[in-house]
């Protein structure tokens, strides 16, 4: 890298063109927005500023981050806050030049409010197409139907919401304690969501090994893997994944911050990116676990050695590894080149 590079990492990165595929828009809701709706909800006393609630958001183990994403439901209060939020996390993740999401979200966890599933969807499609003509970015909203939860209520899950599919929502996945409730029960809801033309993923292969992962590739048929970061306790698992090139979903710092790698140094992607597997750069719940997509590209040059030629071939790769149609990842690749040389030129 030159000096001028160098001394411009940072905002280099911002501008790199980008796509994120695995983000929870509960978890990505911006600091300013959810600072908002504290206050419209009558303010709690230990959170008199931003960075009071920065840290209140710093959890000490996983029950801890649980309690927080609970803690944090609380202030989600209508339907309509859904079309604030979908709206403020797409115009944070703009400024970061990211031009399209395919986001995760979890419908069955606002009954307690009484919010419902239907409307917080039409909310959240509302919110993605103001962001779409002020920001110009792209955004398709991933169905979570939560392996806590039981195959019978995810297939309720999926009926309710099919009349969505091709208005906003373009797929679904499967979040949840993976370690307790195995992808197997799941098989008929993710066979029946393909025939009606979902697109699939599912997380594995974070909080349990590689038999998790098999299991959504064997028994679910999934299309992407979300995590997936543990298949390198199998060889034979890693040839597969490399042979039909499965993308992984890959978060590095989430990963380190629950725990599943010890140190970002200790991350596998490096040894993924190299051996040929199809690799993609996400941030997972951005706001909980104070990172941002572009931190998520920064730690890969800083701290795990890629180039910036390996950056650039991550970036194409969240095109080819999304659920776009050929012709709009063809476009949007075709973008991206130009923009990389444009970047590369600045900065040179
Ligand atoms: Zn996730």
């Amino acid at each position: 890298m030159n000096t001028k590079l160098i001394n411009n990492i940072e905002q280099f990165i911002l501008e790199i063109p980008k796509v994120e595929l695995h983000l929870h828009i509960e978890g990505a809701i911006p600091l300013e927005t959810l600072f908002d709706f504290i206050q419209r909800r009558g303010g709690e006393a230990s959170i008199k500023n931003l960075d009071d609630l920065r840290r209140k958001l710093i959890y000490t183990d996983f029950a801890h981050f649980i309690d927080l994403w609970v803690w944090k439901n609380t202030f989600i209060k209508e339907e309509k806050d859904f079309e604030e939020i979908a709206y403020q996390v797409l115009c944070n993740l703009s400024k970061q030049n990211v031009k399209y999401v395919e986001a995760h979200y979890a419908p069955g966890d606002y009954w307690r409010q009484g919010l419902s599933e239907q409307g917080i969807t039409e909310c959240l499609i509302k919110g993605m197409k103001r962001a779409r003509d002020d920001f110009g970015i792209g955004c398709e909203l991933i169905l979570d139907i939560c392996r806590d939860n039981g195959p019978e209520k995810g297939m309720e899950r999926l009926n309710m919401l099919t009349p969505y599919l091709g208005k906003g929502l373009i797929g679904i996945g499967l979040g949840g304690s993976e370690q307790t409730f195995p992808a197997d029960p799941y098989a008929d809801v993710y066979k029946e969501a393909k025939e009606r033309g979902f697109r699939l993923t599912a997380h594995a292969g974070e909080a349990a090994g590689p038999e998790s992962i098999w299991a959504v590739i064997e028994k679910l048929g999934v299309e992407r893997i979300g995590h997936g970061v543990r298949a390198n306790e199998d060889p034979q698992l890693v040839s597969l994944l490399k042979q039909r090139q499965i993308p992984l979903e890959i978060c590095v710092i989430s990963n380190v911050r629950t725990g599943v790698c010890d140190s970002i140094e200790a991350h596998p992607i490096k040894q993924y990116f190299k051996q040929g597997l199809m690799v993609t750069v996400n941030s997972d719940d951005p706001t909980m676990f104070n990172t941002t997509i572009s931190q998520e590209y920064l730690v890969l040059i800083k701290k795990l050695g890629f180039t910036i030629n390996d950056l650039k071939r991550l970036s194409i790769n969240g095109i080819k590894a999304s659920f776009m149609s050929d012709r709009d990842k063809k476009l949007m690749e075709h973008q991206f080149e130009k923009e990389w040389e444009h970047l590369i030129n600045k900065y040179s």
